[in-house]
């Protein structure tokens, strides 16, 4: 039986981007209430567990003190142009009440994730309130503001552990992929829509790593209107060889929910299938799994697609079939969690199955052999 523990504070539920902001923080609460109904959050090795705030100590290890100060400073309301410099006060990354205290305890969920994982008090765990994989040392972007994620990898790492982060939120983990560019100790992997099309415009297959980190920063763009099979195929194809080459101790995985079909911020076409495909994938290795939430800025499939990586993650397998629409209150939607299968154009068809099959065999050429592969 699995030890799974799910981080998850009411406190959280104190603080909100501005109302016009994409970034809605009831996601975490709504995937809760599903899973909650579902009762998969107790029992069977599953418990829930609190954040706690990061520590000044444990932000330093990625964050520089003038940012954090800055950041505090601003949450209360004061902030010049070298905050702005920083990104604090844009309108991605707005000033909010409160935002500085949300992001440490967000960022802080993730922590606690990764020392359950240490202490082998989890082998699985799960902050939907985390992922904030855009933020710099010194930098606010994309709605990030502290970066739980690199946090978390430094964390995993300084413990003497093998990291391998993966990324399948559709935009690129920038924040997380630069901070071990140079690294061979924590290896990034990131699937996400064609930087040329998307926010925030890294991540091309030429961006491998530098130094001893050459070869551990994979990236893979994807093109607009890609869906399940192919999505499959690249991961397949580019993450397993890397994974059992690597051969990590534990894996931090960002499960932002933007790449499922009719984001509004996004161009992908996936269902959820493919995020429950990845975590039985990644179950398979037998090793720890910090998962976070991410971006995701349709809100009731967002929370859909986390529970059902939930289900999946925690052990409780796939057979979801009594939980309605009327549950999920949604009434578009008839049962489960799974999405329906979505079934491509010919034309779509076409398009993506010339450019993954290009971006695989680019990506193999990049990185394959520097990894005996
Ligand atoms: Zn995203």
């Amino acid at each position: 039986m699995r030890k799974a523990v799910f981080i998850y504070s009411l406190e959280l539920e104190e603080y909100h981007y501005p109302a016009e902001h994409p970034f809605n923080t009831i996601r975490a609460k709504k995937v809760r209430e599903i899973l909650n109904s579902m009762e998969l959050l107790s029992g069977a090795g599953r418990r829930e567990g609190a954040p706690e705030p990061a520590s000044r100590v444990v932000l330093k290890k990625f964050h520089s003190a003038r940012y954090l100060h800055a950041l505090q400073t601003a949450s209360k309301g004061k902030w010049d142009a070298e905050a702005i410099n920083m990104g604090i006060g844009t309108s991605d990354c707005p000033v909010f009440p409160g935002m500085y205290e949300y992001s440490v305890l967000a960022a802080g969920g993730t922590l606690v994730g990764a020392k359950l994982i240490l202490s082998g008090d989890a082998d699985v765990a799960f902050n939907p309130s985390g992922g904030y994989h855009h933020a710099g040392p010194e930098r606010a972007s994309g709605f990030c503001y502290i970066n739980d994620a690199a946090l978390a990898c430094i964390t995993l790492a300084e413990a003497g552990k093998r990291v391998l982060y993966l990324d399948v939120d559709v935009h690129h983990g920038d924040g997380v992929a630069y901070a071990f560019y140079d690294r061979a100790d924590v290896m990034t992997i990131s699937f996400h829509e064609n930087p040329k099309a998307l926010f925030p415009g890294t991540g091309f297959e030429d961006e491998i790593g530098s130094g001893r980190g050459e070869g551990y920063c994979v990236n893979v763009p994807l093109p607009i209107g890609t869906y399940d099979e192919m999505y499959m195929k690249a991961f397949e194809s580019i993450a397993l060889p890397l994974i059992t080459a690597y051969n990590p101790d534990v894996f931090v995985f960002e499960l932002g929910a933007d790449a499922l079909a009719g984001d509004p911020l996004a161009h992908l076409y996936l269902t959820n299938n493919v995020y429950a495909e990845i975590i039985e994938h990644l179950l398979s290795f037998d090793k720890p799994v910090l998962m976070t939430g991410g971006g995701g800025y349709n809100v009731d499939n967002t929370a859909r697609a986390w529970a059902l990586a939930w289900s999946i993650l925690c052990g409780a397998g796939t057979d979801n079939s009594t939980v309605g629409g009327v549950m999920l209150e949604n009434v578009e939607w008839q049962g489960g969690l799974r999405d329906r299968i979505l079934v491509p154009s010919n034309q779509q068809r076409k398009a993506v199955i010339a450019a993954i099959d290009a971006v695989i065999e680019a990506v193999k050429a990049n990185v394959f052999s520097l990894h005996g592969l």
